[in-house]
């Protein structure tokens, strides 16, 4: 059998699902495919390719239909329209059937033989094993813009990673089972997957220009994730616990409020301000710490109710 048939075999044989997330790639995928194949045949890894398309408009679609119909181990997820990378790489994940799930930009910046060395250090007993694109070859701004997220990062998610965002990367099933990604989150899959416990490395990895098509991602939209970072900070600390967030708050209003409303009464004789302007701070602080704690029980409400975020894309058409 000179490539593993995946929908002949048993399920639970199979060793790597490879998810390739694509918007408007229709050029590199079927050399893609090959180097894949040929990588992942030579390693005599029993796998998947899994192409999610996000919306393309350029043909990748009919590609990856011939791609599926030439070769029993390709499938294929086409969204309605553009839901973007973090929800394309869900999708991959939700259908992924391999004991390990690799993912790669359809792009060919990424070698698909680094894939081996990811392999590798997966089975040294990581979860998660990123690619880290040591010689960048995009603008400098882009380069730039990538630095300072990376270093911004891992000082705030204390997850020692140089490239939180490379395209490469392997992951246990368990790993990609648990993570939730939605909006721009892929770029802190690392961050995510340390939140809940898994062990983590990272393989210097190199990179190409890209040939055809042009980049979805500037400089500037890299830098858009600095927002997305309080949220990953926020969740990755709070997410099962938000009212201790707030409560703090609600504490710290509470008591400065206690005080300026006892001010008047035995503060010092000489008050800077009249006893009018303690009352009234006092009041508004007070509010503020009802505020604080009714939206720490209502965030509690919310981490109990809201178990199913899949709703993030809708899927068009599978190949299985
Ligand atoms: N991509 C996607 N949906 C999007 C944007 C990008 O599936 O909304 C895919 C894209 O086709 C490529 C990968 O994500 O396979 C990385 O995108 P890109 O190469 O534009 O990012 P860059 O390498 O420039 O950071
Ligand atoms: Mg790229």
């Amino acid at each position: 059998m000179s490539e593993c048939e995946a929908r002949e075999v048993d399920r639970a044989q199979l060793d790597v699902s490879v998810v390739v997330p694509l918007a408007n790639e229709r050029e590199t995928l079927e050399e893609l495919y090959s180097q894949i194949a040929a990588v992942l045949a030579q390693e005599e890894r029993c796998f998947e390719v899994i192409f999610v398309d996000d919306g393309s408009a350029d043909g990748s679609w009919e590609v990856i239909r011939r791609l599926h119909a030439a070769h029993e181990n390709v499938r294929g997820i086409r969204f309605r329209r553009n839901f973007r990378k973090a929800a394309a790489l869900a999708a991959g994940f939700a259908h992924a059937r391999g004991a390990i799930v690799v993912t790669i930009d359809a792009d060919l910046q990424d070698d698909p033989r680094s894939i081996v060395a990811l392999l590798r250090k997966i089975a040294e007993g990581n979860d998660l094993v990123s690619g880290w694109k040591q010689d960048r070859k995009d603008p400098f701004t882009k380069r730039i813009a990538s630095r300072l997220f990376n270093f911004v990062c891992s000082r705030l998610t204390e997850v020692q990673l140089h490239d939180f965002n490379c395209g490469l990367k392997a992951y246990r099933r368990s790993v990609v089972e648990t993570l939730n990604l939605y909006g721009d989150l892929h770029r802190f899959i690392p961050a995510l997957a340390a939140q809940r416990g898994s062990r983590i490395a990272e393989v210097a990895v190199p990179h190409f220009p890209r040939r055809y098509g042009k980049s979805h991602y500037g400089g500037a939209r890299l830098l858009e994730g600095i927002f997305d970072l309080f949220t990953v900070c926020f969740l990755s600390r709070y997410l099962t616990r938000p009212a201790h967030v707030f409560g703090v708050f609600a504490v710290l209003a509470g008591l400065l409020g206690g005080t300026a409303a006892l001010m008047p009464v035995v503060g010092p004789a000489s008050l800077a301000w009249p006893a009018s302007v303690w009352v009234v701070g006092s009041a508004l602080l007070l509010a503020f710490a009802g505020i604080f704690l009714s939206i720490g029980l209502l965030a509690e409400l919310l981490t109990r109710l809201l178990h199913d975020r899949s709703a993030s894309f809708v899927i068009a058409e599978t190949l299985d």
